[in-house]
């Protein structure tokens, strides 16, 4: 539809021209106190959401095995999905502490977001600083870092074969699945690099050279939380790595 409402051969998908206000005036419309960080409050997210997912923890560890058996079958799913949403407000938490939203601390941002992404398997820097300028970018074909739409002629041969609503409900289920550690580990979806970029490789060329040592701390995070969930593994059986962490994880 062109602007009248009426169709016109030349559609206008996207608007081609600049908005009659600037960013800076927008900011400036947004009370002040909108932009003010508290520690207290941000921390008193994190202890509640940390208390919440304990608590359910150990009612799952403590309880669940005293219930009939077939009441247990409908426990546990509750109790993933439920562990899956706190786990997803401590993750987005974290993505807070990235955009340095958390304090007026850099320091604190980074540890607490630190602790956080690697308990959930995120390289904690490697994400923030891609992250970053996907959000100076979003949208853009040529500099966004991802999520980045296909030229038509780049689509590939078989997507026509899944252009149907089975086709996108596998297409979503892979996307949910495994699209978030494809682009981790490949940058799939990713902007093009001129050579493999991976955000747990510290000579990535997501990365500049002062961020590199960071990308090794990142990585020493994800060490550290596969390392404590082995140690469990030995003591606990997998199983229990598994129903406690392993699903709840794949719901955040
Ligand atoms: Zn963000």
């Amino acid at each position: 539809m062109g602007a009248d409402g009426v169709s016109s051969p030349n559609i206008k998908r996207v608007p081609s021209t600049k908005p009659p206000f600037t960013l800076g005036q927008v900011k400036k419309a947004i009370p002040p106190h909108c932009f003010e960080r508290s520690l207290l409050r941000s921390f008193s997210y994190v202890v509640y959401d940390l208390l919440i997912s304990s608590l359910l923890g150990y009612i799952a560890t403590t309880s669940f095995h005293l219930l009939p058996s077939h009441f247990a079958y409908v426990a546990w799913p509750i109790y993933w999905i439920l562990q899956g949403c706190v786990l997803t407000g401590l993750w987005v938490i974290a993505h807070e502490c990235g955009h340095h939203a958390f304090s007026d601390h850099q320091w604190i941002d980074d540890t607490v977001g630190l602790l956080l992404h690697s308990a959930l398997f995120v390289p904690y820097f490697s994400w923030k600083y891609s992250h970053r300028r996907h959000h100076s970018n979003i949208g853009c074909l040529d500099r966004d870092e991802v999520f980045v739409p296909k030229l038509k002629s780049q689509i590939p041969w078989h997507y026509m074969y899944l252009n149907n609503p089975p086709g996108r409900a596998l297409g979503l289920a892979v996307k949910l699945l495994l699209g978030w550690p494809l682009y981790l580990s490949f940058n799939a979806s990713g902007r093009p690099y001129d050579r493999f970029a991976c955000h747990y490789d510290p000579y990535s060329p997501i990365y500049s050279d002062r961020e590199r040592l960071h990308i090794y701390i990142s990585d020493l995070g994800i060490f550290a939380t596969a390392f404590v969930l082995c140690r469990i593994a030995i003591t606990q059986g997998l199983a229990f790595v598994i129903s406690i962490y392993g699903v709840p994880f794949v719901i955040c």
